[in-house]
């Protein structure tokens, strides 16, 4: 959170992504929904099963700890639209597996170097400075 930006002005890296209230990131999570036709489990708040298309699909919260699945080091600053550190620094993404089933693409804080598979994160939102919420996986302690 950033002492500059008004609360109401908060709003999620994704619309329908997360549970909780933006204000207070200690409280947010990933949303997730389950499908009763086929049993998929999908991330965000889904009304239809991407999997089946049935619309018999109901919310699930989502484990905000998980396991670094694989994973790759960024080492060079992405082009575009790009809004991490600056100056840049080499970061993790991975594809972290949660216990409900399914794996989340997201940055994986810490050294980018001490990033393991298999090792236990835990889901973190944090705010930029233009208040779009985002989140990372920390390394669990
Ligand atoms: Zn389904």
């Amino acid at each position: 959170m950033t002492d500059s930006t008004p609360l109401s002005d908060f709003r999620p890296v994704r619309s329908g992504l997360m549970t909780g209230a933006l204000d207070d990131l200690a409280s947010v999570g990933l949303a997730g929904s389950r499908c009763r036709a086929c049993g998929e489990t999908t991330l965000g708040a889904n009304t239809l099963c991407p999997n089946c298309g049935s619309d018999d699909v109901f919310p699930i919260a989502l484990s905000d700890e998980g396991k670094v699945w694989t994973y790759t080091v960024v080492r060079y600053r992405p082009p575009g639209d790009y809004k991490g550190a600056e100056p840049f620094q080499p970061f993790a993404i991975g594809l972290v597996e949660l216990p409900e089933g399914l794996r989340v693409v997201a940055p994986v804080g810490g050294d980018p170097d001490a990033v393991r598979i298999g090792m236990t994160v835990r889901f973190t939102a944090r705010a930029r400075a233009d208040g779009v919420v985002e989140f990372v996986y920390n390394p669990a302690a």
